[in-house]
């Protein structure tokens, strides 16, 4: 059986040791000078290089051109103490997780005080230092308080607290820290390089995350991983298969339909989670990290790169548009939405209904300053469409020209966030403190464009199904959203047959219900009879994957419809 990594590529010298220089260097200093402690205290979190500096600390005071940084590696205590060599008579590792160590305490004190046998100092490495019982710490005590001149201690614990005090205060204490990930994914990208396996993009920080920083973990993942290797090297679906994390394309998904604000898409999503085999707890948890790094994506803009380099080009340059379509309001709301579902999930017994909750609330537009936030900034990004449409109908004052520049323009742009709602009197661009103003109604109540209601409509359709099929069924494909005033939506229905059925079984409650769900809209339903609806116009298929190219187009087709030739023209100009 091969080596494990870890082992493989354990360091013989303090400049092998990756992401510890605050406490590498001054080591190396100290053995420069020759200013050397009787007794060290190496303090970290696990597998983050202690014991590993430990026993480097031990070669290099007993090198025989030491007490050196850089052991010769040439004599014999060099070659006895080389990362995985038999080791040294005069270095002792003792455990104290084993046994609180009593008997070997008292041995020690017994036995410190002859010569090392063929080295310059005899050294005592005490790993789990942290539980030593209380007879085993007294007995080292006394060896510790006065030690002959040759006796050198090293002890290594994850908590120094609990070390007992009258020891501790007398070591020089050294805290290693967790691995930074930039340090920890190049040296594992090196380790891929010797073993000659090629790894897949995103593998790496796939890695990096699943150790939390520590080496020894990193590599014993990554001998996995390469142990399992196909001809084609390490592949991005078996890492995030092996390692239980959520594959990106779930994330992305998920944040592609909260950028456009489709409930249909995400409830999906999180569908094919559980589907999968996926835990909701890690989904909502792989989530949660991403608008984080969206909201630093959006913050940073260019400089993101260097503070997310654990994602390729590509996955940035999506991020961005996912960010700045979401907006910052909307992102840091979501996030603390799936922080709180986190946090109720432990323990839950049902994580996948915390989780579909999460999804809702952060569909919902909130009542707090963060949701009201979210709206304006929705509403920005929206008004686009909604401004310039709902102009004719509604305001008699409006800025036509203003108004028709400003809709060309932005329509020319993939434009997904749209919302209903209240429509400012005065354009809202120059004036967001209008748009504010106008928001926090939970249910708009003044004029609303056909537009966006249009735009729904696919949304609202689904919603109906959950509620009736049979409703569904008469709507789904001949049916389509006629007018709206501040009374009633108008919907036409294609014959006098559906009309009717639609009437009897009451189904413009059920429709009324799906509006106000969906929309926030909550306005008497009424139906007529329209042949001329085109079921290849009612229930647009909306993807994830390209949100945009159906908004911009019924955008368009309906901003000829409302403001003429005139606009078109432009608006062709400017694409
Ligand atoms: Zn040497």
């Amino acid at each position: 059986m091969s080596l494990a990594l870890y082992r493989k590529y354990r360091p013989s010298t303090f400049g092998e040791v990756i992401g510890q220089d605050h406490v590498t260097e001054p080591l190396s200093n100290a053995l420069t000078s020759d200013s050397i402690h009787h007794a060290y205290l190496f303090s970290g979190p696990r597998g983050c290089g202690k014991t590993s500096s430990a026993r480097i600390m031990a070669r290099s005071l007993n090198c025989e051109k030491g007490p050196t940084p850089n052991p010769c590696g040439e004599c014999q205590s060099c070659r006895d103490l080389v990362a995985n060599g038999p080791g040294s008579i005069d270095v002792m590792e003792l455990d104290a997780a084993t046994h609180g160590l009593v008997d070997d305490a008292r041995d020690l004190r017994d036995k410190a005080f002859f010569a090392p046998v063929q080295s310059r100092y005899k050294i005592y490495i005490i790993d789990e230092a942290h539980q030593l019982g209380p007879g085993a710490a007294n007995a080292l005590l006394k060896v510790v308080e006065e030690p002959p001149p040759h006796v050198l201690f090293i002890f290594a614990t994850t908590e120094p607290d609990k070390l007992i005090a009258t020891i501790r205060s007398r070591t020089h204490h050294y805290p290693f820290r967790l691995v930074p990930p930039a340090v920890l994914a190049t040296h594992l990208e090196g380790v891929c390089k010797d073993e000659g396996v090629k790894v897949a993009k995103g593998v790496i920080p796939l890695v990096v995350r699943a150790s939390g920083g520590s080496v020894r973990d990193a590599l014993s993942v990554l001998g996995q991983l390469l142990a399992g290797a196909g001809k084609d090297g390490v592949t991005y679906e078996v890492a995030t298969a092996l390692l239980g994390f959520t594959d990106g394309a779930l994330l992305d998904e998920a944040v592609d339909a909260l950028a456009a604000r489709d409930g249909a898409t995400l409830f999906n999503t999180v569908n094919r989670v559980v589907e999968s085999g996926h835990d909701p707890r890690r989904f909502t948890q792989d989530f949660l990290e991403r608008l984080r790094d969206l909201i630093i994506v959006g913050a940073s803009k260019d400089a993101a790169a260097q503070i997310l380099h654990e994602y390729p080009e590509d996955q940035l340059e999506r991020m961005k548009n996912q960010a700045s379509l979401i907006g910052a309001a909307t992102l840091i709301r979501s996030a603390d939405i799936a922080a709180d579902g986190l946090t109720q999930m432990r323990g839950a017994t049902a994580p996948r209904l915390i989780l579909e909750l999460i999804c809702a609330r952060i569909l919902l537009p909130g009542s707090d300053d963060q949701g009201l936030l979210a709206r304006v900034e929705r509403l920005e990004n929206g008004i686009a469409i909604t401004a310039p449409i709902a102009k004719p109908l509604v305001a008699e004052k409006s800025e036509p020209v203003v108004a028709k520049e400003k809709a060309a323009k932005e329509v020319s742009q993939p434009v997904t966030n749209t919302e209903v709602a209240p429509v400012p009197d005065k354009p809202p661009v120059k004036e967001p403190v209008a748009v504010k103003a106008a928001t926090p109604t939970p249910k708009p109540s003044g004029p609303v464009d056909i537009a966006a209601l249009r735009k729904f409509w696919p949304e609202v359709i689904e919603n109906v199904k959950k509620q009736r099929r049979l409703t569904w069924s008469l709507l789904s494909a001949s049916a389509q959203v006629l007018s709206v005033d501040d009374k009633a939506i108008t919907i036409g229905i294609v014959n006098s047959g559906a009309r009717d059925s639609f009437i009897r079984s009451e189904s413009d409650v059920i429709l009324r219900k799906a509006f106000a769900e969906v929309v926030g809209l909550d306005l008497k339903v009424e139906c007529i009879v329209d042949p001329s609806v085109n079921s290849s116009t009612t229930t647009p298929e909306r993807t994830v994957e390209d949100p945009s190219d159906e908004a911009q187009l019924s955008g368009a087709e309906l901003l000829a419809k409302e403001l003429g030739a005139q606009v078109i023209k432009k608006f062709s100009n400017d694409v």
